[in-house]
């Protein structure tokens, strides 16, 4: 029997889009390679894994009663209670029933007669649905880059977004880590108590600002849940999708004295987090104010790191904010401890992996287990590698080996009634995720709706309103400082993937508005058949 909607993953985005399938009434269901709930949350256990946007604006709102009754027990919760969220999401909204775990999509083809979509897994079922949904995620294809010998070495290889179920235990043992953005310097503090010895792999220094974190202040949870309604609303008015309770300041850091600039800096680095960026308005926009934020930053680093040398290479020299800021709890501190070393890669890259370590600059680096914290093949690595076939038999892959395109970020010309949850073309990871999925949802229950109403059976964009949401990415983009450095946003951490600029970088407001004007305007841009 045809379904409905089928829906690819049960991360977040997966679930939510579940449960809104179910109070619609569609005969859905949802396909999980893995076998459990919660995506990112399942996947990424290594130590230290926790969210690095507070965890009462990193939530759904989608039911008062859910938002009411979830108690979180940090300000930035952990990957352990936040797997629990996503597996009480499941139970408390009944959708087990609907999702098929350990079922692992390899393709999918449009039947453009029946205008509906096969689906496929690699154990050989198949499924026909009428509207096909990848919730698949931006992060979730781990980038392994190739490393010469890396087969031989002869300990465990770990990847962060790939971790063991069971604890792993680093106690008498060296351990390596590769790679120093928000998933290193989240283990690296942890990966240094419990090992004998640490030596950290760095290509390029990660900017790091203080999460803070600590038990939920109950007075804070208390407020926001008193109007919890409001405090979603105030955050969707935010260009990130948070932060409404510590606004941005509207100054601007080139046009303040020094001791002003300072004690922002200051004020905000003592808060945490992400509110550093908006310590100024100008700082991701004007690079003036961002080396004034750079700065600041590199003198935290050496007032903390007491070797001069080492701070010296944990220093970046990049823009602030051009690759994802880092939160983190005790990362520079560990530089500090004995048995923590740092080399740099970045001007000797890393020659080898050997049986019992990793040579660099002439040298061999012993090592009884080795950990990438190497990221991902980020927001279009998880589509391209499916065997996903629109119109005429083209293949996603195809359609953007030159990079994403797409409309409003939600919809593929010439892959009709499929839709992508969070990906390229959409303010996704510049959002909170919870935010950027609600949205995403909302959107496409809307769209789906419509065409049941107006007796449509498809919908896809046109090649020309694709290209003119291309531009208009690429336009929002340009007017940053996004393009200065080598991030996943661009896809250069994977070689030889098409550099280009990925998320919608206009803000959540903007982007929300050209959604749902689009939808006013009986789906403008998309053919309805
Ligand atoms: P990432 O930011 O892409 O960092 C990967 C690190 O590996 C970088 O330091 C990179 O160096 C290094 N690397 C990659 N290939 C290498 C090679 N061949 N040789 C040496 N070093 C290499 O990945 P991530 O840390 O997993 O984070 C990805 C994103 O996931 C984050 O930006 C964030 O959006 C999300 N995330 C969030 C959290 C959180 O706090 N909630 C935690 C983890 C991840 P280069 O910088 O030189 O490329």
């Amino acid at each position: 029997m045809a379904t409905d909607l089928l829906i690819v993953g049960a991360g977040f985005a997966g679930l939510c889009l579940l449960e809104r399938a179910r109070r619609m009434g569609w005969n859905t269901v949802l396909l999980e390679a893995a076998d459990g709930v919660g995506g990112t949350w399942y996947h990424n256990r290594y130590p230290g894994a926790r969210v690095d946007i507070q965890s009462l604006e990193y939530s759904f709102g989608f039911s008062e009663a859910l938002q009411q009754e979830w108690q979180w027990s940090e300000r930035y919760s952990a990957q352990p209670e936040l797997l629990r969220y996503a597996n009480h999401i499941a139970d408390r909204f009944g959708l087990r029933d609907a999702i098929e775990l350990n079922t692992r999509v390899d393709g999918a083809v449009f039947d453009e007669e029946q205008a509906c979509w096969h689906v496929r897994s690699t154990d050989g079922r198949s499924w026909t649905t009428r509207f096909l949904a990848m919730a698949t995620g931006p992060l979730s294809t781990p980038n392994r880059p190739s490393f010469k010998g890396l087969d031989r070495f002869a300990g465990p290889v770990l990847h962060t977004a790939d971790w063991p179920r069971e604890p792993v235990d680093f106690r008498d043992k060296h351990v390596a880590v590769i790679g120093t953005g928000s998933s290193g310097v989240q283990a690296i503090p942890i990966l240094a108590r419990e090992a004998q010895a640490l030596t950290v792999f760095q290509r390029t220094p990660a900017y790091a600002v203080p999460a803070r974190n600590g038990p939920l202040d109950p007075v804070f949870e208390q407020r926001v849940k008193a109007d919890y309604p409001g405090f979603r609303a105030r955050n969707r008015r935010m260009r990130v999708g948070f932060g409404a309770e510590y606004p941005p300041n509207r100054e601007k850091a080139v046009e303040v004295d020094e001791a002003r600039r300072q004690q922002m800096f200051e004020e905000r680095w003592r808060y945490g987090g992400f509110s550093f960026l908006a310590a100024f308005s100008d700082v991701l926009t004007d690079p003036v104010a961002n080396e004034m934020a750079a700065e600041f930053l590199r003198g935290k680093i050496r007032e903390i790191v007491r070797d001069p040398r080492t701070a010296e290479l944990l220093s970046p020299r990049h823009t602030v904010g051009c690759k994802r800021l880092c939160v983190d709890t005790g990362y520079y501190e560990t530089f500090n401890r004995p048995n923590v070393e740092l080399v740099d890669v970045g001007t000797q890259p890393i020659d080898e992996i050997v049986e019992r370590g990793v040579v660099t600059g002439g040298r061999t680096y012993p090592c009884d287990v080795l950990v990438l914290a190497t990221g991902f093949d980020a927001m279009t690595g998880t589509l391209t590698r499916l065997d996903v076939r629109g119109r005429g038999g083209r293949t996603i892959a195809q359609a953007w080996q030159d990079g994403p395109v797409n409309y409003l970020g939600l919809m593929v010309a010439g892959f009709p009634n499929l839709f992508n949850l969070v990906g390229p073309g959409s303010t996704s990871a510049f959002t909170t995720m919870t935010v950027a999925i609600e949205q995403h949802v909302d959107w496409i229950a809307d769209c789906i709706a419509y065409l049941a109403e107006h007796g449509k059976r498809t919908i896809e964009p046109t090649p020309q309103a694709q290209t003119q949401w291309v531009q208009t990415v690429n336009e929002a983009a340009d007017e940053t400082l996004f393009l200065t450095c080598n991030s996943w946003y661009l896809g250069a951490n994977v070689p030889g993937k098409p550099r280009v600029f990925m998320p919608y970088a206009a803000g959540f407001p903007t982007y929300a508005k050209q959604c749902a004007d689009v939808a006013a305007d009986g789906y403008r841009g998309c053919v309805l058949a």
